[in-house]
């Protein structure tokens, strides 16, 4: 798994470790971002193509917020690029999945916007096979953004968690996932993708999302 990060970041997410406060005996860093050293996170890595700041940021802003949608287009030859950039990377991998929006009645936003770039994927990255729906999510839940670490986690492991289904559990069973999101904060929803992506019978899941914070933004422990 090392060998996939940078061999100065966490070998979960990817993040510079320089800076921060060194494990005893092992001269390591921590990384910030605590899901990254527990066990039961799920997920292997995250491959992130770029960090969470400037016109990135910006570019996921305008195209959530403001629908600009030539973005997907953008969004989706970028990742298109960065996987055959690293094919030894992602060639082990049998499944490219979104991480799944709920667009239903009462959904917050009315559309996909990571759906809509895993969809644009299938003409860009023929060598992948792209599976939208392969994990879905059936109903709203409460937003996690904003909110101290144990409400985060607690609507994780309950509605969101409630909320995620794998319809054909045939279709993932023993393949190597990777499911794509557009920022990843602290892993908390990818670990709930992964979770029931394993328990529907996935050997492994891996994140590939187009931005990872700086190590800043992580949030950080205790009440903020
Ligand atoms: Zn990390």
């Amino acid at each position: 798994v090392s060998r996939r990060q940078a061999e100065t970041g966490c070998p979960v997410c990817g993040q510079s470790l320089s800076g921060m406060g060194s494990s005893i005996g092992s001269g390591i860093g921590h990384c910030p971002n605590r899901w990254c050293e527990r066990a039961d996170r799920a997920f292997s890595v995250v491959f992130a193509l770029g960090v969470h700041d400037g016109a990135l940021r910006h570019a996921i802003l305008r195209y959530k917020y403001q629908r600009e949608l030539w973005w997907a287009d953008v969004f989706a030859r970028s990742l298109a690029h960065y996987l055959r950039a690293h094919a030894t990377w992602f060639e082990e991998f049998d499944l490219i999945v979104p991480t799944p929006a709920y667009t239903g009645p009462q959904a917050r936003r009315s559309w996909d916007p990571v759906g809509e770039i895993v969809t644009r994927l299938r003409q860009v990255a023929p060598l992948w096979e792209i599976a939208p729906g392969a994990v879905v999510k059936q109903g709203e839940t409460p937003p996690m953004q904003g909110q101290p670490w144990l409400e985060r986690q607690s609507i994780a492991s309950g509605p969101l968690r409630r909320s995620l289904a794998v319809p054909d559990p045939a279709r993932v069973a023993n393949g190597r996932i990777l499911v794509v999101d557009d920022v990843l904060t602290e892993g908390s929803t990818l670990r709930e993708v992964a979770r029931s992506l394993r328990q529907a019978g996935a050997l492994e899941v891996a994140g590939l999302v187009l931005a990872r914070p700086g190590w800043r933004d992580v949030p950080r422990p205790g009440p903020t």
